[in-house]
């Protein structure tokens, strides 16, 4: 049976190491790094994303800002706010949890928060640099993770295949980047990809980012392949991955664990984005 990669852990190990650095931060700047949290609505999911990332900023010495609004809210009230959150010093980065209200134009909101305020990585400016191999602090946080995850098996990314199934824009497309950034050589497939699994086959890295419970089976699985599982799909027999865990562990060196992989690495780098834009600025 192939290594579990403990997400938990190691995105612990991430958070401690965030929360000395913002002691640090404090200590140099008088004041606490600030992240500001908006959420919109009443969806149930973001509601404990939202909390997650709240108590996740106090455990690390990060202070939080929450903005709690009506499903109603206009897109110019919601641009209004993250103008003030811009121009406000005590605030280094800000998330406006996803997705948005029907009506409200995510892309246009989103591309309102200062670039250097951008925690979540989702700015056309930060993607754009992502896309340029540029230095950005705010990188799209859960790529970011899945990066962190593969290097913390200590297999060499450089020259691998990478296969990332999923091209959306804030996990296929970025983790394609980051993966490119390491020297992986990286094949993107998407759901008009012909002969998966004889692509999937070739993978020294397999990323699934599908959002279908179950896809990945171990045949479409190389031996000995880091896989990396980012789905979550929820149904009334619980929480599971794009990945078949339990057939495709038996096939690979490395996999994540759902839960307890890739999903508990997105909230440590979101807070590690906000440190380094704090200490970048
Ligand atoms: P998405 O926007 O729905 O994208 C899914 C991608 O999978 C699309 O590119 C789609 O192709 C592709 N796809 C669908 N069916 C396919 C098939 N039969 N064969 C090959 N490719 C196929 O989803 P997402 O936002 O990237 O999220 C993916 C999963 O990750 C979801 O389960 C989501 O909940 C989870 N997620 C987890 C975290 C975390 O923190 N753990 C964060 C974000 C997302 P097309 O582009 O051609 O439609």
């Amino acid at each position: 049976m192939g290594e579990i990669i403990d997400g938990k852990r190691i995105s612990a190990q991430i958070k401690e190491e965030i929360r000395i650095r913002a002691i640090e931060f404090e200590k140099s700047h008088g004041r606490k790094i600030g992240l500001a949290v908006i959420k919109v609505g009443e969806d149930p999911a973001s509601a404990i994303y939202v909390r997650n990332k709240v108590k996740a900023c106090e455990a690390c010495n990060i202070a939080s800002f929450a903005y709690y609004f009506d499903a109603n809210i206009t897109q110019d009230k919601l641009v209004e706010m993250i103008c003030i959150l811009n121009d406000d010093k005590r605030v280094d980065g800000i998330l406006v949890q996803l997705p948005l209200p029907q009506g409200i134009d995510e892309r246009a909101v989103l591309s309102r928060i200062l670039p250097e305020k951008d925690a979540d990585g989702f700015h056309i400016v930060n993607a754009g640099k992502l896309f340029l191999g540029e230095y950005t602090p705010s990188v799209a946080c859960t790529p970011r993770g899945i990066i962190e995850l593969i290097k913390s098996t200590g297999v060499e990314i450089a020259g691998k295949h990478a296969v990332v199934i999923g091209r959306s824009n804030i996990v296929g497309k970025p983790v394609a980047m980051l993966l490119l950034a390491n020297n992986a050589t990286v094949t993107v497939c998407h759901s008009r990809t012909r002969n998966l699994a004889d692509i999937t086959r070739t993978a020294d890295i397999l990323v699934a980012a599908v959002g279908k419970k179950k896809f990945v089976k171990a045949d479409m699985v190389k031996r000995g392949a880091i896989v990396i599982d980012v789905g979550m799909n929820r149904d009334d027999e619980g929480l599971f991955g794009d990945v078949d865990f339990d057939t495709v562990k038996d096939v690979a060196s490395h996999i994540t664990p759902v839960p307890g992989g890739v999903g508990p690495m997105t909230i440590a780098m979101l807070l590690k984005n906000t440190v380094d834009g704090a200490f970048n600025e």
